[in-house]
């Protein structure tokens, strides 16, 4: 019946509200039309330089040919084969993923939050068969994040997103990060598992020291507990090397993949051991859609250039370009702070001034988007800066300008 149809309404084409969505998203939208490279096109044509990469996923930037032909090409060919079956291009994607470290095998999901179910259900399963069914907890840090479903939401940390979903995955618990005391009294051989981020990319860009990396590693081995490394924001060249585990010597069990794999096309990966995988039965776990040929082919094609040494090598050198912008852009202001995180996975802090009424963080990637900026937010008070690995100098420069030119306007 139409009366019972929602109304669209639009403020100019690109602004839009009352969209059938549940209300758990912004009310307002902006409607964004196309991409090329690092910016983007709104439906009004208005263009905006991009440093979210719809939350670190864009990591080659949007609007590419060779992406498009590569799942148009298999799309053509094979689309679907369900985990009866498999494909050629999931077979290639699996070995070149198991080769990145000591990995046995690779589970092929469609999200972050099911990689880390995926993470979760098999440490539990490894535990469960060694250590007997008491030793079902999993540890993970205050601040984390890990995503929506039951049981990587228990993992998460933020109350905001779990309390009215309770109860959720029994045996999470937490502790702080980087704090090896409480880490060396809490855990035992009753956990399955210990979730971790190298850097928190949602609770604020906090970084895990080498310090903490080593006690880990050392704990998890002396208790038997897995330990999974959730790279869903820090992977695949985010931090400009393949995985941020590596720049604190983390030794990960698991680690979990998702965002920038599919290049904007859904598909996770969770790569576990040979001790993992030869305790798991068939039909212990699956997915339908998990390692289909187009988000496959699509991924094997991001992997070939971004771990190439001279992609990551220009995502460091960028990295320390942007790194300085944001220092001097820092020391402009008043109620501007630390530079934080590391690679393209970068912060700035915003203090509050008390005599500021509004939620100034809020109101600074409003304008910013206003003035032709996309920011992210990261914890209370950090923006989030992830633009595409292929971001240059001149970007950077033009970004850092619109930036500047906001903070000034807020004139405190
Ligand atoms: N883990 C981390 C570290 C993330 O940053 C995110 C998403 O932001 C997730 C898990 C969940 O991923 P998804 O939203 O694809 O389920």
């Amino acid at each position: 019946m139409a009366e019972d149809k929602p109304t669209l309404c639009c403020k100019g084409k690109a602004r839009t509200y009352n969209v059938p969505f549940p209300k758990n998203y912004n009310p307002e939208f902006l409607i964004f039309e196309k991409g090329e490279g690092v910016y983007l096109y709104d439906l009004d044509g208005k263009k905006y330089i991009d440093f979210g990469a719809g939350i670190a996923v864009n990591s080659l930037g949007h609007g590419r040919e060779d992406l498009a032909e590569t799942a148009y090409e298999q799309m053509k060919k094979l689309t679907h084969t369900s985990n009866l079956f498999t494909s050629e291009p999931a077979i290639i994607l699996a070995a070149k993923l198991v080769s990145l470290g000591n990995f046995a095998a690779v589970h092929f999901g469609n999200s972050g939050t099911e990689a880390n179910e995926a993470a979760i259900k098999y440490a539990r399963l490894y535990s469960c068969n060694k250590k007997g069914n008491n030793s079902h907890k999993i540890l993970a840090m205050e601040s984390g994040f890990h995503g929506r479903t039951m049981g990587a939401l228990a993992c998460t940390h933020n109350p905001l997103y779990k309390t009215s979903f309770e109860p959720l995955v029994p045996g999470a618990e937490f502790v702080p990060l980087n704090d090896i005391d409480a880490l060396t009294k809490k855990l035992d051989s009753s956990f399955a598992a210990v979730i971790v981020e190298v850097i928190q990319g949602e609770g604020g860009l906090n970084m895990m020291t080498k310090e903490y990396a080593k006690a880990l590693n050392t704990l998890c081995q002396k208790h038997d507990v897995i330990l999974i490394a959730d790279e869903i924001q820090t992977g695949i060249g985010r931090t400009g090397w393949p995985f941020a585990c590596s720049i604190v010597d983390l030794e990960p069990d698991i680690i979990s993949l998702a965002k920038p794999l599919g290049g904007g096309l859904p598909i996770s990966a969770t790569l576990i051991p040979e001790k993992i995988n030869n305790c798991i039965k068939v039909g212990e776990h699956g997915t339908t859609f998990g390692g289909g040929p187009v988000t496959c082919a699509v991924a094997g094609h991001i992997l070939d250039i971004i771990f190439n040494p001279f992609f990551l090598e220009n995502v460091r050198k960028n990295s320390e370009y942007l790194i300085k912008k944001l220092k001097e852009t820092s020391a402009k202001f008043n109620f501007t702070g630390e530079v934080l995180g590391t690679g393209l996975l970068l912060g700035l802090k915003i203090n509050q001034p008390k005599e500021y009424e509004k939620d100034l963080i809020k109101e600074i990637i409003v304008k910013c988007e206003e003035n032709g900026l996309i920011i992210l937010k990261s914890g209370k008070n950090v923006i989030r800066i992830t633009p595409p690995l292929i971001i240059e100098e001149k970007h950077i420069d033009e970004g850092i300008e619109i930036l500047t030119k906001t903070l000034e306007s807020f004139g405190i």
